[in-house]
């Protein structure tokens, strides 16, 4: 099969698991949007994509988001959902729709500062430790809240909601509690912060988690392998 053929019936797949997902949930389809995490491929095949309705896309690693934008020339909306460092905000931030991936308050004041310099708003999500890991990035569900005059003191920025990466687990279901505890930190965060910030996303699930994530009321799924198997 082609690389395109086998891209159709992988996304056809994972278009009928987000569909009977979002049935069982008695969520619109519409509440979910499917961003395509690219890093397993080159700019060549990332740029199927469009074609095939996949206009999201993700890049955990700033360079090669860098790299594939310049790369592809249809109209695609690019997620960085990796670590981002401070001295690559100023080439990123103009390039992308949304950083999943806030996981200090320093990257989002730099953050902030550029998206004054651009006269722009920048728009996040603030990547949470919900399953506490020591060696995994993204902010403490306690530093969240000790922080929150932070996110109140932003000129520039639009905080949209919260982005977790559950533990690796050998069942979906295992993944759940830490997606219901995403749900209730961002339901709080949007009772004690309010407008301007939207907080309606909850970045969550991946190839082998979404419909667990989307039961728990993810509004952004990220999913990589499932989508390029066969593939790369
Ligand atoms: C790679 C990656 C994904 C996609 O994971 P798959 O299991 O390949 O679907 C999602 N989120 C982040 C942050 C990633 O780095």
């Amino acid at each position: 099969m082609d690389v395109l053929a086998t891209l159709t019936a992988n996304r056809n797949r994972i278009e009928e698991r987000i569909a009977a997902a979002c049935a069982r949930a008695g969520r619109p389809r519409s509440s979910v949007t499917l961003v395509a995490v690219t890093k397993s491929v080159g700019a060549e095949i990332a740029a199927l994509l469009p074609e095939l309705g996949l206009a999201d896309l993700g890049e955990s690693r700033p360079q090669v988001l860098w790299t594939k934008a310049a790369a592809i020339s249809a109209v695609v909306r690019w997620h960085m959902i990796g670590h981002l460092q401070r001295n690559k905000v100023e080439r990123t931030l103009p390039l992308v729709h949304l950083i999943h991936s806030i996981d200090s308050w320093r990257l989002l004041e730099s953050i902030d500062a550029e998206a004054q310099r651009l006269a722009l708003t920048a728009s996040v999500l603030l990547e949470v430790n919900v399953s506490r890991e020591p060696n995994k990035s993204g902010l403490s569900p306690d530093e969240l809240f000790r922080s929150i005059q932070r996110i109140r003191e932003l000129r520039a920025t639009q905080v949209g909601g919260l982005m977790t990466m559950a533990a690796i687990a050998p069942d979906p279901e295992l993944c759940r509690p830490t997606f219901a505890e995403l749900r209730q930190l961002r339901d709080r965060l949007k009772t004690e912060i309010g407008p301007p910030h939207s907080l309606e996303h909850l970045s969550m699930g991946m190839s082998d988690d979404f419909e667990v994530a989307i039961d728990e009321g993810a509004t952004l799924i990220r999913v990589g392998s499932a989508l390029f198997e066969g593939v790369s």
